[in-house]
């Protein structure tokens, strides 16, 4: 069957993409993914323990992709997980397509309870960090929580199914080019418009066919760093004032940017698996919790020349942080990483921060991160202790590698459109967002450019 579009990828960039021309058009509407369909997908955090259903491809594809088995935090500002005002050159336009997004998720399910600090805390906190020189940046947040995620999803995928858009499931797309993908049983599908959205887990494979078809791209700084575990009682006050609040934090021996992201308020940390490597992630429930909270502590690492990438500095460190952990993720007691020896269980154990994760080696970071990312994690915690009593304590645990590798950046017009005609792209594996809501946007943004292209909008 011929279709008038292809989308690769049914995360939250292919699904709305989807929706935006189904809603907007009676164009024919394939969304193809190697990924299963959600009640097929199973469990991070707690079941995932010794669990034989999970496979990689279950937390990162999918339908509704990384998101759906994500804590499903959405953050309702247009420059955190990428900059929509910036694609847009427009700042109101980009809070509104925020809204838009934001109205959706709640059409399908999200609870309606926002988290907003109010003036007076957000400026008493901003105080408080600015007095060590950290940045607290506030955000209008709703929580769908990582058990809720994939009911919305469902409800979502439901809707666009009766709209008339097809899915294809559990098919690798190999190849595309203009007008059809190859995949991987042999077949090949045409289509006037292919929109590419394989999120982080295609980010590779993606950046292989835009060098394959000639598609200009650049690389982006990378976030290589740890997950913190703290127990909740610590995070508390903060997390009162936002669910997730972001901190930037400039350490002070390398003045590199250290910020913290993806706070899990009673959650748990996750394996994050890639093809030759594992990471570490959390996630939040809404109906299970656990007495811990974590998040990501991130240092911000740019490259030039002769090494501008940095997926493959990246997945150095990953590797070697794996390879140290016997296939692994590294778990470490912090008092054991300041004191330069590795933890075992019995160290962790003298700790009052039982891990969430065990799936894990108690182990030294230090041996698997560079001395710098090291140290501006270890100044960054210092200066956060400050802000967040508790964070910096012996018992903290720390478990490595957390790595957000920012896909290689297609170059594209405004409308999202490559070089190629009609093949546009969207989404997180195009380097274009770091999150549910913008990526979610930049579907839109290019399915509305297939409708201009169209004459439609
Ligand atoms: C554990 C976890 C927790 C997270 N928590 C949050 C959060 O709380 N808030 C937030 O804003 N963000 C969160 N994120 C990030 C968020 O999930 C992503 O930013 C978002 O899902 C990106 O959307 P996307 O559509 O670009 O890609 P994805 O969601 O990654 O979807 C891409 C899809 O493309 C498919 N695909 C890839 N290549 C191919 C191919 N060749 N052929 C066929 N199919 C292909 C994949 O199977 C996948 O299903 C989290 C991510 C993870 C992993």
């Amino acid at each position: 069957m011929k279709y008038d579009v292809v989308i690769v990828g049914a995360g939250p960039a292919g699904l709305f993409a989807g929706r935006e021309i189904a809603q907007q058009s009676k164009m024919k509407i394939l969304i193809i993914d190697m990924g299963r369909g959600v009640d097929e997908r199973f469990c991070p955090a707690t079941e995932y323990k010794g669990c034989t259903k999970c496979s990689p491809c279950a937390i990162m594809s999918g339908v509704g992709g990384a998101g759906t088995l994500s804590s499903g935090l959405l953050n309702l500002k247009p420059d955190i997980g990428g900059d929509l005002g910036q694609l847009l050159h427009d700042d109101a336009a980009a809070w509104d397509l925020v809204k838009y997004v934001d109205d959706i998720f709640l059409e399908n399910g999200a609870p309606q309870q926002i988290f907003n600090p109010t003036q007076d805390e957000a400026e008493e906190l901003e105080r408080k960090a600015a007095a060590v020189g950290v940045r607290f940046i506030p955000i209008p947040q709703r929580h769908i929580g990582t058990d809720n995620a994939p009911n919305v999803i469902k409800k979502f995928e439901e809707k666009i199914r009766l709209q008339g858009v097809k899915l294809l499931l559990k098919k690798r797309v190999l190849r595309i080019n203009e007008g059809s993908v190859s995949l991987n049983d042999g077949s090949k599908i045409t289509a006037k418009y292919i929109l590419v959205a394989p999120g982080r887990t295609g980010a590779n494979w993606l950046a292989n066919e835009a060098k394959r078809l000639r598609i200009p791209t650049e690389y982006q700084p990378i976030d290589i760093g740890i997950r913190v575990e703290v127990p909740a009682v610590v995070m508390d006050p903060i997390i009162k004032i936002n669910r997730d609040p972001k901190f930037h934090i400039y350490p002070d021996t390398y003045d590199d940017q250290v910020r913290t992201f993806c706070v899990n308020s009673r959650g748990y940390v996750v394996q994050e698996v890639y093809d030759d490597f594992i990471g570490v992630n959390g996630a939040a429930m809404t109906e299970k919790t656990s007495k811990n909270t974590n998040f990501a502590l991130l240092v911000r690492v740019g490259l030039t020349e002769p090494l501008e990438d940095t997926t493959a500095y990246g997945r150095t460190i990953a590797m070697q942080t794996t390879t140290l952990g016997g296939g692994k993720p590294l778990i470490q007691r912090l008092r054991d990483l300041k004191r330069g020896r590795r933890s075992n269980w019995d160290r962790i154990n003298q700790g009052h921060v039982r891990p969430t994760l065990i799936h894990v080696t108690p182990g030294d970071v230090s041996m698997g991160l560079t001395h710098r990312i090291v140290t501006d994690l270890l100044e960054a915690l210092e200066k956060l202790d400050y802000v967040i009593p508790g964070v910096d304590s012996h018992s903290t645990l720390i478990y490595a590698p957390e790595i957000k590798f920012s896909a290689n950046r297609i170059k594209t017009n405004d409308d999202l459109e490559t070089n190629i005609e009609n093949m546009f792209v969207a989404g997180d594996g195009a380097g274009l967002s770091r999150g549910l809501v913008t990526a979610a946007a930049t579907g839109v943004i290019a399915a509305r450019g297939i409708l201009k292209k169209e004459n439609i909008e």
